[in-house]
């Protein structure tokens, strides 16, 4: 039985495993962490609607669910030449036949940037904007700032989307609690039009969002420094804030840069269509770790990476000549799918080449989402079959 390893322990490299087992390669998963951390869902930390604990999934739990081996180490170096790569505690392997890389991305570096927490963050990190925003809400006023950042080198790792929906959240909670209006709530971003990529017919939606929940809005200037209780700007204006939660745009993995393998200049992996490594037979690449080629709206999310982790299990099966048929390719499934939360109910946007929606979902779009989460727990543990 051929061997597959995957690094990376996330979304996209669970979903893998589980597809490799499921065509009948001898899986390895290799992750950092003893969990899976459900983004989607950990939105809900900031307002104290879940806790952090409960956005974990132990691996060890999904690994004998699903009947692939786990081990929790870091990986620290990548050799596409040699098919090996090395752990932090236990050496080098090079005992597999086949590599998927999910190790996800890291974040672009700001000055100042220790000023400020960001929504996708580790657990701590954004159990610390719960604490900050709990002990502002003991004053019972504030200035926050939410924002994200762009990577001119990869457009597709922008992640506004979550800063949006803990802003909302943030907001309604505040509401709820009586003191909405003891607080100032700025959004910031440095292109003209955040949340492009959704449509104009989105954007009109999320102005007047802004407009009936009173949030300001300072967009198309540069983030110039962050300072203890300010976001500088390219032309010396500045945000005041007690506290700034602010996301910048995704920037490539360290042992991916630092690695033989094809990458583009921001570090993200080449990969074609089928999510093989350009140049590299036997290697794969998967989710937030690789370079999204498609059209300008296009966006790493969890959904895409979760396709390409199948695509690649296929792949690699019919080139081993475990199953016949053609090879697949991840681009067809490129699209946002996204319930967009807002703590009282949500919007579920959608962008394709043919089309661009956001639908109001009052109420009932936060229940789905909590739903979602419920559901993809459950999957992930085999105790129900995949829906979407
Ligand atoms: C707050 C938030 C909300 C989101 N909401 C949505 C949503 O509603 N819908 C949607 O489709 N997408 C959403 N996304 C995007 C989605 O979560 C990502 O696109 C998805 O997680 C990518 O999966 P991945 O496996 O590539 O990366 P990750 O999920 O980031 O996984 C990478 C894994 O690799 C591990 N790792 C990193 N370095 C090493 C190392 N050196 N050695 C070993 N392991 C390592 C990490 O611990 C991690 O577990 C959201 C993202 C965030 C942050």
């Amino acid at each position: 039985m051929k061997k597959v390893a995957v690094l990376g322990g996330g979304i996209g490299g669970v979903e893998t495993a589980i597809a490799l087992k499921k065509e009948g390669f001898d899986v390895e998963l290799f992750s950092d962490r003893e969990y899976l951390f459900i983004y989607p869902i950990s939105i809900w930390i900031p307002t104290g609607e879940i806790t952090p604990e409960k956005v974990k999934i132990p691996l060890e739990e999904i690994a004998k669910a699903r009947g692939f081996k786990l081990t929790v180490d870091k990986v620290v170096e990548i050799s596409g030449k040699n098919s090996s790569f090395t752990l932090e505690k236990t050496g080098k392997r090079e005992d597999f036949d086949y590599i998927v890389v999910a190790l996800g991305q890291t974040k672009l570096k700001h000055k100042g940037i220790e000023n400020t927490l960001s929504v996708c963050g580790s657990p701590e990190e954004i159990q610390q904007i719960k604490n900050r925003l709990d002990s502002l809400i003991t004053k019972e006023k504030g200035k926050i700032a939410f924002g994200f950042g762009g990577n001119p080198k990869a457009p597709e790792a922008v992640r506004g989307g979550p800063v949006f929906e803990v802003m909302f959240n943030v907001h309604n909670y505040l509401k709820k609690l009586g003191i909405r209006e003891n607080f100032e709530i700025t959004f910031f971003a440095p292109m003209q039009k955040p949340g492009a990529r959704l449509g104009e017919k989105a954007l009109k939606m999320m102005d007047m969002m802004f407009k009936k929940m009173n949030i300001k809005r300072v967009t198309g200037k540069k983030i110039k420094e962050f300072t203890q209780n300010s976001v500088t700007l390219e032309d010396d204006t500045f945000i005041e804030a007690d506290l700034i939660v602010f996301t910048p745009a995704g920037d490539g993995h360290p042992v991916i840069k630092s690695s033989d393998l094809t990458k583009t200049e921001a570090g993200f992996l080449k990969i074609e269509d089928t999510c093989q490594v350009v140049g590299f037979d036997n290697i794969y690449g998967v989710g937030d770790s690789t370079s999204i080629d498609g059209p300008d709206w296009r966006a790493k999310q969890g959904h895409l990476a979760e396709m390409m982790g199948v695509v690649t299990a296929h792949n690699i099966a019919v080139k081993e000549g475990i199953k016949s048929g053609e090879l697949k390719g991840y681009k067809e499934h490129i699209n946002i799918m996204c319930l967009m939360d807002t703590g009282n109910g949500g919007a579920l946007a959608y962008r394709s080449n043919s089309k661009a929606m956001l639908l109001p979902m009052p109420v009932v779009g936060h229940l789905m989402k909590k739903a979602w989460g419920v559901y993809y727990r459950l999957n992930k543990l085999g105790k129900i079959p995949k829906i979407i």
